[in-house]
């Protein structure tokens, strides 16, 4: 990953420029999501550098959905994106706009434009409208409608927006130069027909404008100071210079663009997340499988574990890739301190204390998470039966094996030690049961006579645990691997969803409720899934294992 230093980055330095120089008296930013799919973490990070900087600078943050496009749009994910900002902690205030409630000032904005001679209505079709443009080599030619005087321009405009004209009959060109080396600016259609009703205008209009029309004219009237944008536009900021200059805005909003945030091996790209979610690869757009933000939600992360993995990232001009691990490693350290540690068993088999009375019940105190001692204690239930990890039990154990083998002696977890004797299997040779002995004296875990253990383990007592489920994930397609198979199909990972019905887990869980999030001691961290959890019945969600190679960079 590169290190940004820790100076001011690159976009604070233009701001603190514009300060200085009395371009700018209050800063004002904006994300414009186009309501066409869930928003993901490359979104995060866009909505909390707008957010941020705001914030900073004692400014104001707009949230605007670009719906200038009609043929798209969903409600449905107007309210998923409204969800996952305000889940972020990026507050909007009461600047919530919508750029299809510009129409009217942008078509005004058009008018103007005809009006001082910077626009045209042409009758070319697209394909000629492409041919005449040219290459990145030649330069492009003139349309022959060109040169159509004001007072036609103005007719044959109003008659597109009266429904004269079929879809693609006509369309507003600006009127810049066709022999531009910047293709952007070879007379951009700025107004196309389109008779198609919108989620919000409905069948008002049947002229739409075009992106880069419409984008610096919503930052305009929104009085946005600083309208920060991903590298690709890049090559658009000369139109989008030459919009709001010739719209004449008394404070003209300026365009910076920043490289987006990609995950190595991770689909971020909501083309890609469609299609899962379209195919019913994925159970929705909040999949724990996914990086939506829904489906970062769902899965157990935090908005601060977000907030720190953004930051951590930097902010660049140079696109680059940071790996998915480091976003791990922001959840672990979020939770580190403040999630609950607390036992449950994934793959169970039974351990049996055949010396412990089978009537007794007896409760033992555990703490809650010992490196934050002021989130207390509770009392466990143990008794003659409890269930271990399969894994911590084996006939032949190889070297270095710490765990239970017959005549091995471990800690049960704030228990007891105990020392195996035997074990039953089925007729395929698979353990059932484990047996041990315990030593009373070791009450609490602690060696009575210094004798020491090697191997600690966690359990669940059998009498009173709760059954539930869990949910692991590995990633659903490595984009390293190649996100499509030679046949066009998905090029998915089959293991990228593993459901276990079967875990035990501790009676103190008994009444969790959706998103908290526990470490599960040895296993990870997990959160209750808020869609799959019914009334009897918990599924947590695995975060995040406990363990890592991830390290992060040393900081510059
Ligand atoms: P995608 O590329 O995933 O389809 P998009 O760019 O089409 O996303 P928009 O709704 O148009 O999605 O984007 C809203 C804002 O989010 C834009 O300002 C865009 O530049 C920014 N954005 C989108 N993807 C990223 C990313 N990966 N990293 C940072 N910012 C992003
Ligand atoms: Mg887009």
């Amino acid at each position: 990953m590169e290190q940004e230093p820790v100076s001011r980055n690159f976009i604070e330095q233009i701001i603190d420029r514009d300060i200085a120089d009395g371009d700018c008296e209050e800063v004002c930013t904006r994300f414009p999501p186009e309501p066409n799919g869930y928003l993901h973490i490359g979104h995060a990070k866009s909505i909390l550098l707008n957010y941020g900087l705001a914030e900073e600078y004692h400014g104001k943050f707009n949230l605007r959905f670009d719906d200038t496009n009609p043929t798209k749009e969903k409600e449905e994910f107007v309210d998923s994106i409204l969800a996952d900002v305000a889940w972020l902690g990026a507050d909007w205030e009461d600047r919530l706009y919508y750029a299809s409630d510009y129409f009217e000032q942008m078509y005004e904005a058009a008018i103007k434009l005809i009006k001082k001679g910077k626009a045209y209505v042409c009758d070319l079709t697209a394909d000629e409208i492409r041919e005449y443009r040219g290459t990145l080599t030649e330069p492009g030619r003139e349309s022959p409608y060109r040169d159509r005087s004001v007072e036609e321009n103005l007719e044959l405009f109003e008659n597109m927006k009266n429904g004269v004209y079929a879809d693609g009959e006509k369309v507003l060109r600006a009127k810049i130069d066709m022999a531009s080396p910047n293709m952007n600016m070879r007379d951009p259609v700025i107004y196309r027909v389109a008779h198609m009703s919108h989620h919000r205008t409905g069948d008002t209009w049947c002229i739409y404008p075009m992106y880069d029309f419409a984008h610096p004219l919503e930052d305009a009237f929104e009085g946005v100071t600083h309208s920060i944008c991903t590298l690709e536009f890049e090559d658009h900021r000369p139109l989008y210079d030459w919009v709001v200059r010739e719209v004449e805005f008394v404070h003209p909003p300026k365009q910076i663009e920043f490289a987006k945030l990609y995950l190595t091996n991770v689909v971020t790209g909501k083309r890609y997340i469609k299609k899962l979610v379209e195919e019913g690869i994925v159970d929705g757009w909040d999949d724990p499988r996914l990086v939506t933000i829904a489906a970062l939600k769902r899965r157990g992360f935090t908005p601060s574990s977000i907030r720190t993995f953004v930051d951590l990232c930097g902010v660049s001009k140079r696109d680059s890739s940071v790996e998915y691990p480091m976003l791990e490693y922001c959840i672990r350290e979020d939770l580190k301190m403040s999630a609950p540690r607390v036992m449950a068993i994934l793959d169970p088999i039974k351990l049996v204390l055949d010396n412990y009375p089978a009537d007794q019940t007896e409760e033992l105190p555990a703490d809650n998470n010992p490196e934050n001692p002021e989130m207390g204690t509770r009392q466990l239930p143990f008794s003659r039966e409890v269930w271990i990890e399969r894994e911590d039990f084996m006939i032949e154990p190889p070297k270095k094996y710490r765990r239970l083998y017959p005549g091995n002696e471990v800690r049960l977890m704030y228990a007891y030690f105990v020392t195996c004797t035997g074990y039953e299997t089925d007729e395929d040779g698979n353990v059932t049961v484990v047996h041990a002995t315990y030593d009373p004296e070791s009450r609490g875990g602690d060696s009575p006579d210094g004798r020491k253990v090697r191997g600690t383990i966690h359990w669940v007592d059998c009498r009173n645990a709760v059954q539930a489920s869990a949910h692991l994930y590995e990633n659903i397609i490595d984009e390293e691997q190649g996100v499509y198979n030679e046949d066009g199909s998905l090029n998915l990972n089959p293991n990228s969803l593993t459901v276990i019905d079967s875990c035990y887990i501790e009676p103190s869980l008994r009444d969790a409720k959706a998103y908290d999030r526990f470490q599960f001691v040895r296993n990870g961290y997990f959160c209750v899934d808020a869609k799959d959890t019914t009334l009897d019945h918990l599924v947590f969600n695995r975060i995040v294992s406990l363990k890592s190679s991830y390290k992060l960079p040393a900081q510059t």
